[in-house]
């Protein structure tokens, strides 16, 4: 594979357990195949709402969590049932197949918090070909 760009993103798809199409900054089928996901997106309009009920998928998920400046934005993450505070910066990682979601408690303008899929070849990517 050569150096290569892919400029119209995100691409949208649906998603186990979210409310609506997930933006994907990175796709399994991009590049001729990568072994990772990227999906997710800003979050200054998401406060106080989850993009997803609870749901797993067979792969591990990490959340990345950043923002212009430390400390502009605040995720709550539940994981099977444990409760987790993030502030930007910040990761966390969810293994496959735990239950999990995340609420934005606070995001300035310019605030991400991106699901980083791991090794997504199961289950989570079907039906996604680019
Ligand atoms: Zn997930």
């Amino acid at each position: 594979m050569r150096a290569a760009v892919i400029a119209d993103v995100p691409v949208m798809a649906a998603m186990e357990g979210h409310h609506s199409a997930v933006p994907f900054l990175l796709t399994r089928g991009m590049f001729g195949g990568v072994p990772v996901e990227i999906a997710g997106g800003e979050l200054s309009d998401k406060v106080g709402k989850p993009v997803a009920d609870l749901h797993s998928h067979p792969c591990p998920e990490v959340y990345l969590l950043i923002s212009p400046e430390p400390g502009d934005a605040a995720i709550e993450v539940e994981v099977e049932g444990e409760r987790f505070d993030l502030e930007s910066p910040a990761v966390a990682y969810i293994p496959a197949n735990a239950l999990h979601r995340f609420v934005t408690r606070r995001a300035k303008p310019g605030s991400f918090c991106l699901g980083v899929l791991l090794d997504p070849a199961g289950d989570a990517a079907a039906g996604r070909d680019r």
